[in-house]
């Protein structure tokens, strides 16, 4: 008998057609009751929903004294049975068990035995979270998400794209990176100068983990038309916010014969849809998650959905923050980037609704966005979203040759390293734009986690590298 997941059982069409029939479960218990009646209940989870399944066990069940009443919560189980409709309110079935399997233990020094454990504890023991109703659904939404991504791609005819975890070119010095070496660093080979012979190292020069997939992405929109990748990526910043990861995935869709404009208008297309389709898709979840933030996640999301997202050039915002008033931490000036509490302002108080703000000076911004004919800015834009600020990243790229050899070396490039880049622009160069989405910012963003560290299964930041 095969097992019936208990998202099947449990979901609201099938419920009812199930009761009399005999089923195969198989999950962790969350909770054991024994009722003086002679039977004990036991809530099972196997993770395939948000909710448990009731199971009864009575005292009949041969293994009843020696297992089911030295069960244990955490202790994972197969239980036979027959569904049956609950004589309690809280859910419509249950299941009335011939047979309880114990096929692991778990004794009581398991962590989980109260509710209410706090997010920084959980983080503690990561390995076991998911088994909590919080992990377990932001596990179940961040997967929905991934595949609702894809999927919006796939329909809108890009082609999904690999770029390397390893590299040697430092993308617009996004990030400090970290360093890949094979090299023995009790042993370091040196130069005759005695700075270390990365020639010797495995790749015969320095590389590191990548920041961004964007310039080989570049290459591939130049070919294909629209790519994106979806992949790892890895910042050595020691930033200990709420909002930085040292290992985060990135969604880099690149395109060619796009503008700024085109751009922002996928940008909001696509986060309007990846949004729609996960309230949609996942309501338990995404409930029950909305449930314990501090704020209204669906109402937020609602709006974010129907409005149209508020477009407005940097020096316009500039004007904004400095008419508005308010006493900022970081001052803010023309020429200055903007801080998170600026992008909050902007988006939270001022518009109350996402803001694309095009149009950045060049001197704070990456070497590859394409230079406006004011020659000051650039053609930049951040998306900036309630909470978070800024969620996307992105810029029409510099497609003429020129220019962009000009700002490398403005921007102390080494051109020889970029031959390969700087190739696209020699050959058949084209107009392209393109933006960077960090993953877990839009999951933080649709469930109202409060912690980026909370919605990916093993966070890597400073000082923290476990399991
Ligand atoms: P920030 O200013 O917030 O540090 P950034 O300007 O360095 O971000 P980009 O280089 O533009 O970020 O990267 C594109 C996107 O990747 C960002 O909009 C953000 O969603 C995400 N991102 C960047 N850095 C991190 C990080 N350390 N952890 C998680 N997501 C990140
Ligand atoms: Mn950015």
């Amino acid at each position: 008998m095969s097992a019936t997941r208990i998202v099947n059982l449990l979901s609201a069409s099938s419920a009812a057609s199930f009761v009399g029939q005999q089923v195969l479960i198989q999950g962790w218990v969350r909770t054991r009751r024994d009722s003086k009646g002679g039977f004990s209940f036991l809530e099972v989870n196997d993770g395939s929903a948000l909710a448990s399944l009731q199971v009864i066990a009575d005292q009949k069940l041969a293994n009843y004294e020696s297992e089911i009443l030295k069960i244990g919560v955490g202790a994972c189980v197969t239980v036979r049975g027959t569904v049956v409709e609950s004589k309690g309110q809280k859910q419509a079935i249950e299941l009335s068990a011939e047979e309880v399997t114990v096929l692991g233990s778990a004794d009581a020094t398991y962590p989980l035995q109260k509710k209410g454990h706090s997010l920084e504890f959980l983080r503690s023991i990561a390995h076991l979270r998911a088994r909590t109703n919080t992990f377990g659904a932001v596990a179940r939404v961040r997967s929905a998400m991934a595949f609702a991504i894809h999927d919006y791609f796939r329909k809108n005819g890009f082609v999904y794209l690999h770029t390397p975890i390893i590299t040697a070119s430092d993308c617009e010095g996004a990030g400090a990176m970290f360093r890949v070496s094979t090299l023995d660093p009790e042993k370091l080979p040196r130069t005759p100068q005695g700075s270390v012979d990365f020639s010797q190292d495995f790749f015969s020069r320095a590389t590191s983990l990548t920041v961004s997939g964007q310039l080989e992405a570049e290459t591939y929109a130049l070919a294909l038309g629209k790519v994106y990748t979806f992949g790892p990526t890895f910042r050595a910043e020691n930033s200990n916010t709420s909002r930085h990861l040292a290992e985060f995935w990135m969604v880099e869709p690149e395109m060619a014969f796009f503008d700024l404009d085109m751009n922002a208008a996928l940008a909001e297309d696509f986060l309007k849809t990846v949004l729609r389709t996960v309230l949609v898709g996942c309501p338990e979840d995404m409930g029950f998650l909305a449930s314990r933030a501090d704020y209204p996640v669906h109402e937020t999301l609602q709006h974010i959905i129907e409005s149209p997202f508020e477009r407005l050039s940097y020096t316009d915002a500039v004007a904004i923050l400095q008419k508005s008033g308010k006493k900022f931490d970081y001052p803010v000036a023309w020429g200055q980037p903007l801080q998170t509490e600026h992008e909050r302002f902007l988006t939270e108080q001022e518009f109350k609704r996402p803001v694309i703000v095009t149009g950045y000076p060049k001197e704070f911004t990456a070497f590859y966005m394409r230079l406006n004919e004011d020659g000051k800015t650039v053609r930049a834009m951040d998306v900036l979203v309630p909470r978070i600020g800024e969620i996307i990243g992105g810029s029409q790229r510099e497609e003429r040759y020129d220019r962009l050899v000009a700002r490398m070396q403005e921007a102390g490039l080494n051109t020889a390293e970029y031959e390969w880049y700087l190739a696209t622009r020699r050959y058949g160069s084209a107009p392209h734009a393109g933006f960077g989405l960090g993953f877990e910012r839009l999951i933080q963003f649709a469930t109202g986690m409060e912690n980026i560290r909370d919605v990916i299964p093993f966070p890597r930041y400073p000082q923290h590298a476990e399991f």
